[in-house]
C-alpha cells in the first residue's frame, strides 16, 4: 500500500474536535494494568504533567484508584469540565438491558457524574464468568444494534457525552453506520508503527469519526519493544527526543490522538512533551516503513475457540480484514 501522508495534520494540535463539537486532548493517560498505582500516576499526570484526558476502562480493575486520582487533582484547583475521562463497557455487559447498570457502577467507581466518552471495548459478548481461552458457549451472539441503541440513550440523557467503539473493523463499522442514529464520536484502536492499521485510519477518517490510537509505544508485557526499534531511536537521536515521544508524535501526526500509558512520573511528563517540534516528512516516512506490521493485541486469548467457535481463528475476529 502506498504511504498514507498525514504530516499535515494534528502537528502540533493539543486537542481534536469531534463531530458532537467537544474536543479531545490530543494526549491521554493510558492506565491499563497500572493497578494500586493508578491514582499516583493520574495525579503526576494532570497536576505535574498538565494532561487532561483519562483513559480507563471496568476491565482494568483499577477505576476506583483513577477515580481517587481525579478527585485529588480537583482538589488542587482543576475543574471536572476542564478533565476528558473515557472508560469502556466490558463484553459480559453486551446485552441492551446491562449497559446502563454497567455505566451507573462505572461512574459510582470513578465518582463521576458523567464521562466524557464511553467506548464499547470489544465488539464481542462474553459469559459471566467465560474462561480464558473461552470454552463452547462462553462468546455469546452480540446485539450489536440494541446495543447502540443502550448508549444512545446515555448520551441523550447526559450521563456520557460522547459514545463510540473499540478494535472495531471497517466491516463492524459499516454495520453499525447502517442503524446508527448517533454515528460513533471515537474508534479506540491499536496502532504504533509496528501496527499502522492504515485501512481503519481511513475509513474512520472518511465517516469523520476520530481515532484514538491505543498501546502507542508497543504496548506492555509481551509486546512489541519499539523503544529499542532501530528507526525509531535513529530519529529520536537527530531530532534529541525521546524514542517514547518519538513514537506518541508519529500518532498526532497521523491525526489520532494518542494514550500511553506509564507508572512513573518522568516517563509520563516526557510523554506529553510533544507539542512544539515536528517529526520531519522524511523521518515520518522512515517510520511509516516500518516492515513486520502485526498486531499487539489480537483477541485471540479472549475471545478465540479453535475447535468451537464461533470465532475459531484471530483472522475471524477482525473480519479476514488485515
Ligand atoms: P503503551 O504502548 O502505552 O506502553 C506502555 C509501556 O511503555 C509500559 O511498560 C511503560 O512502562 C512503558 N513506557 C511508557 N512511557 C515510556 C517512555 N517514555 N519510554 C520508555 N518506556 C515507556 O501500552 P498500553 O498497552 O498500556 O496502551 C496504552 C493505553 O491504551 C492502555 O493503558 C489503555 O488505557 C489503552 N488500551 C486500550 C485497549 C482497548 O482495547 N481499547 C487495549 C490496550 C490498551 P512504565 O509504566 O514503567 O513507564
Amino acid at each position: 500500500m502506498a504511504h498514507a501522508t498525514f504530516t499535515s495534520e494534528g502537528q502540533n494540535m493539543e486537542s481534536f474536535r469531534l463531530l458532537s463539537g467537544h474536543k479531545i486532548p490530543a494526549v491521554g493517560l493510558g492506565t491499563w494494568r497500572s493497578g494500586s498505582q493508578a491514582a499516583h500516576a493520574v495525579v503526576t499526570a494532570i497536576v505535574e504533567g498538565g494532561y487532561r484526558h483519562i483513559d480507563t476502562a471496568w476491565e482494568y480493575g483499577d477505576q476506583r484508584e483513577v477515580g481517587q486520582g481525579i478527585k485529588r487533582a480537583m482538589h488542587a484547583g482543576l475543574e471536572r469540565r476542564d478533565l476528558f475521562v473515557t472508560s469502556k463497557l466490558w463484553c459480559t455487559e453486551l446485552s441492551p438491558e446491562r449497559v446502563r447498570p454497567a455505566l451507573q457502577n462505572t461512574l459510582k467507581e470513578l465518582q463521576l457524574e458523567y464521562l466524557d466518552l464511553y467506548l464499547i471495548h470489544w465488539p464481542f459478548r462474553l459469559r459471566e464468568g467465560a474462561s480464558k481461552p473461552p470454552k463452547a458457549g462462553d462468546v455469546l451472539d452480540f446485539d450489536m444494534e440494541g446495543v447502540w441503541r443502550e448508549m444512545e440513550n446515555l448520551s441523550k440523557d447526559s450521563l456520557v457525552r460522547n459514545i463510540g467503539v473499540c478494535n472495531f473493523t471497517v466491516t463492524k463499522l459499516n454495520k453499525l453506520l447502517g442503524f446508527a442514529e448517533l454515528i460513533p464520536a471515537v474508534c479506540q484502536m491499536e496502532m504504533h508503527p509496528g501496527w499502522r492499521n492504515d485501512r481503519m485510519l481511513e475509513f474512520c477518517k472518511k465517516n469523520e469519526i476520530h481515532v484514538t490510537a491505543y498501546s502507542p509505544l508497543g504496548s506492555q508485557e509481551g509486546g512489541r519493544d519499539l523503544i529499542h526499534d532501530q528507526t525509531v531511536d535513529r530519529i529520536a537521536k537527530k531530532l534529541n527526543k525521546t524514542p517514547g515521544q518519538i513514537l506518541v508524535k508519529w500518532g498526532l501526526q497521523r491525526g489520532t490522538s494518542v494514550i500511553p500509558k506509564s507508572l512513573n512520573p518522568e516517563r509520563i511528563k516526557e510523554n506529553i512533551k510533544v507539542f512544539d517540534w515536528v517529526i520531519p516528512e522524511q523521518d515520518f516516512q522512515a517510520l511509516n516503513s516500518i516492515t513486520d506490521q502485526k498486531r499487539v493485541i489480537d483477541g485471540e486469548d479472549l475471545f478465540v475457540n479453535k475447535t468451537e467457535g464461533p470465532f475459531r481463528s484471530v483472522a475471524d475476529l477482525w473480519d479476514h480484514e488485515d
